[in-house]
């Protein structure tokens, strides 16, 4: 299968409601011009510096996201043009992120990254944290920093009732936080899970959107 076969496979697997975020980390231009020139408009990097030299070489009507972890020094070379920064874990990151855009005049969509895979990693908002966080309200006053939902990474096992129940605890938080914090706020909508190997189980889990790399652009070349 080429690339454009697996793109338009993975669009026929998606609901209506669920987006695909194409990721295209470590892959070249060409690569990401054949699934743009196949219809897609939104591709995922996580890397700064290769999302800076790639995106020039691309169509201008292209929907960037930043999926990975980002530090807060580097938030003011993508704060010009970046569509959505997915994966904010610390209240630091979403003001650095309010700061940069107020610059630009722009109100950067920005998904809160919750940890619910049994994996310890230094990533990610533990759910209680997260939701003291959204109840002191701090956040009202960084509305460069638009809080547009919830994004998160299931654990890295094969047992899919596991990965299920990640998902699932994913999708409780969002809509509590939808109920207590966001009830007036429609652009409080997304649920970004599901990669690969999960995106199947990540939209029987209410994911919005998916975030696929490796099933439409082959294993990563370094
Ligand atoms: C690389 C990456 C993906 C895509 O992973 P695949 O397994 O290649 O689909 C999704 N989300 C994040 C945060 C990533 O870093």
């Amino acid at each position: 299968m080429s690339i454009v076969d697996n793109y338009h496979l993975v669009r026929s697997q998606l609901p209506q409601g669920t987006r695909l975020v194409a990721v295209s980390k470590y892959h070249p231009v060409e690569a990401l011009r054949e699934v743009y020139d196949a219809g897609c408009r939104c591709f995922g990097e996580s890397h700064v510096q290769e999302l800076q030299v790639k995106r020039p070489q691309l169509p201008a009507d292209i929907e960037w996201h930043f999926i990975g972890h980002l530090q807060t020094n580097k938030v003011k070379y993508i704060a010009p043009y970046i569509s959505m920064i997915h994966a904010v874990d610390t209240p630091r990151l979403l003001q650095e992120i309010h700061k940069q855009a107020r610059r630009y005049q722009r109100e950067i969509p920005c998904l809160l990254e919750l940890h619910v895979a049994q994996e310890a990693t230094k990533y990610g908002f533990e759910p209680e944290v997260c939701m003291q966080f959204l109840a002191e309200g701090e956040w009202r006053q960084w509305q460069g920093a638009r809080i547009c939902g919830i994004m998160c990474m299931a654990s890295n096992v094969d047992n899919e009732s596991r990965i299920e129940a990640d998902f699932e605890q994913a999708r409780t938080f969002f809509l509590e936080a939808k109920k207590r914090f966001f009830a007036d706020d429609p652009a409080f909508c997304e649920c970004s899970w599901g990669m690969s190997h999960d995106y199947t189980l990540a939209i029987r889990h209410g994911s919005t959107l998916v975030r696929v790399g490796s099933k439409i652009f082959g294993e990563r070349v370094y």
